[in-house]
């Protein structure tokens, strides 16, 4: 594993994806840690009462704003505080980089070579539980339209689709309705 510089692996811009982004300030080897997450450590029932919070706050934002990572069987990692740079890498369905626990530490590790000037991107791994909150805009190719975990990607296809059969057939419903009455309004007045 490359040893750390003595210059940070990544800066913060304004990126494409959403507000501000992290971005490899040199060429990073894949491999390397670039940076750790930090944060308050808390509870599980802390955890889940400030999470619950970053929820309903990002569903009303349209943000995919939560910061909570786990650490342990006991705690969990609150990065939700302005000196933990790594809670600015955006959410990418393309992810050069993944979390993992590394005697205590949750480091951000390069999982392919990444040229400099390229914005860091790890997938979030949300649920289904709130998928509609949370539309993504990677815009990568392999983009499945919200941050979601890999593994549930199948699953989400499938309440995608039905959802869009829903709001179809909703729409062909509406159209019915207007098409009513407007022949309704076309009778003329009787008296
Ligand atoms: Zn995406």
């Amino acid at each position: 594993m490359p040893s750390a510089p003595a210059e940070p692996w990544y800066i913060v811009r304004q990126s494409s994806i959403h507000n501000q982004g992290v971005f490899a300030a040199r060429d990073v080897p894949k491999g390397t840690r670039i940076i750790d997450y930090k944060g308050h450590k808390v509870t599980k029932a802390e955890s889940i009462r400030r999470g619950t919070a970053q929820i309903e706050g990002s569903a009303v934002s349209g943000e995919g704003a939560v910061y909570i990572f786990v650490l342990n069987k006991k705690h969990d990692i609150d990065g939700n505080v302005p000196w933990n740079d790594a809670r600015l890498i955006n959410h990418t369905c393309e992810p050069n980089c993944e979390a993992q626990i590394i005697r205590g530490t949750i480091w951000l590790i390069a999982t392919k070579d990444i040229p400099e000037g390229t914005e860091l991107g790890f997938n979030y791994g949300f649920d289904l539980e709130t998928w509609e909150d949370h539309p993504c805009l990677c815009r990568t190719k392999s983009c499945c339209g919200y941050i979601v975990g890999k593994e549930y990607w199948p699953k989400l296809k499938r309440l995608v689709k039905k959802r869009d059969q829903v709001i179809a057939a909703g729409n062909a419903q509406a159209e019915a309705a207007v098409k009513k009455t407007g022949r309704k309004q076309k009778k003329p007045a009787g008296k």
